[in-house]
């Protein structure tokens, strides 16, 4: 039988999207990257005031797109903090074509929410990707239970729902977990084959079916998505269910495209027709060469509301320069590892980051949910941890030993520059972990 995989799929897919054949469309792409990247700068400079202004500099005397390709590495960063400040005015349409506007919830009560706006010529591009991407490994005939916001017209639920239908698939559209036991007992009544969600929302469904012992069969893949996912979480839910785990690469700010697994499980092949992406010095901004670890930037090369070029996401990770060995031709971006966002920077400049801790808790089995607080003292900083169990707390003293783990913390400890506060409660099975993006709260 054939079997949809990264290869069969998304690189042809990907072919088409660059009007080329599979066979030759390997040795065309970088070509075909290099001018939908000169096609979105004029573009955007000629439609949106932000773009015209924050590109001034460098179009000045430069021929148009073209040129600026050649040195692209002069064309000038767009920011969280742009899209904060100047969404709108990224525009490059009017505000009548737009379909759908969402809204990035910011933790804290300072933040500025990030708005980000569709056409519906977008929001067909994220059902195509979404659509591609679940073809990748799932079949015609296939359950899937969407456990992300689909209340709203356009939601990424929504989206997702009626890519699924393209793709032959039954979604059944549940939203996001607010209610552990409502969501397990639905994964029971409607048995899926697949379920896309929400990692650490997942991750607790899963150790709620261990710790009440009932198993859960028929769930043989799983997709996770909108934050990254620690390997432990990966694992443990691996370990429990004995599903295959996919991790996809999308955000908002994207439209929800960018990457995904294939089989191998090595880095997310990426949506080259649509996205170009490069790897960053965090400090420096210089683009690093393939293999070294640093931020990931992104420029849509298709978007027709609010594109974004060069924009840094925050997330880090690096370019895998070796051909994936499902046969694939489309680049890989290895799995994200950190997200700058979140993070904290020890004394002595020693980064923390969620996914850090992620990896030495996460495999407590009745531990559902942790927050984590980082305090600047003069003399000693400090780390408070909330811990949220089902059951069965573990002693706080353990705790600190499994942090200890972390280079960073131990180096910290031993200096006398920090110290650790942990707490615990026992939650009721109702309880469920926020959707949001995670991180360190400062
Ligand atoms: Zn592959």
């Amino acid at each position: 039988m054939f079997e949809n995989t990264v290869k069969s799929v998304l690189d042809l897919w990907a072919a088409k999207q660059m009007d080329s054949d599979l066979r030759v469309f390997a040795r065309d792409l970088s070509d075909s990257q290099g001018e939908l990247r000169s096609q979105i700068l004029t573009y955007a400079t000629s439609k949106s005031v932000f773009y015209r202004e924050h590109m001034a500099q460098i179009m000045d005397g430069a021929q148009g797109g073209g040129q600026l390709v050649r040195d692209w590495q002069s064309v000038p960063f767009t920011t969280a903090e742009d899209i904060k400040t100047r969404g709108r005015e990224m525009l490059c349409c009017s505000q009548d074509v737009i379909k759908r506007v969402v809204t990035l919830e910011t933790s804290g009560t300072t933040g500025t929410p990030k708005r980000l706006y569709f056409t519906a010529n977008d929001q067909k591009r994220t059902i195509d990707y979404f659509r591609v991407g679940m073809d990748t490994f799932t079949k015609a005939g296939d359950k899937v239970l969407v456990l992300l916001p689909c209340e709203r017209e356009g939601s990424i639920g929504k989206l997702l729902g009626e890519a699924l239908k393209l793709g032959g698939k039954t979604p059944i559209l549940k939203g996001v977990v607010k209610d552990l036991v409502a969501t397990f007992e639905a994964i029971e009544t409607t048995e899926p084959d697949v379920i896309v969600g929400i990692p650490f929302q997942v991750l607790a469904l899963v150790k709620y079916g261990v710790f009440m012992n009932r198993p859960i069969t028929t769930v043989k893949k799983m997709l996770l998505s909108t934050d990254f996912v620690s390997e432990t979480a990966l694992k443990t839910i691996e370990q429990y269910w004995h599903c295959e785990v996919f991790r996809y690469y999308g955000m908002t700010e994207t439209g929800f495209g960018g990457g995904i697994e294939c089989s191998c499980h090595e880095g997310y092949h990426l949506y080259e027709p649509d996205f170009y992406i490069e790897i960053v010095d965090p400090d420096t901004g210089i683009c690093l060469p393939e293999g070294a670890l640093g931020e990931v930037v992104i420029t849509t090369l298709k978007r027709e509301g609010m594109p974004l070029i060069r924009y840094r996401t925050g997330d880090q990770s690096r370019m895998i320069s070796e051909y994936c060995s499902c046969g694939s031709v489309l680049k890989r971006l290895d799995a994200i590892r950190t997200r700058l966002e979140g993070s904290v920077k020890l004394r002595g400049g020693h980064e923390l980051t969620k996914g850090a801790v992620d990896d030495v808790l996460l495999d407590i089995q009745a531990l559902l949910d942790y927050k984590i607080q980082f305090k600047r003292h003069k003399t000693r900083d400090a780390l408070y941890l909330q811990l949220y169990y089902l059951a069965d707390i573990v002693d706080e003293q353990l705790i600190i030993e499994r942090l200890k783990n972390i280079v960073t913390i131990q180096s910290a400890l031993e200096q006398n520059e920090l110290e650790i506060g942990v707490n615990s409660i026992i939650v009721s099975t109702e309880y469920c972990p926020h959707p949001a993006k995670r991180k360190i709260e400062e």
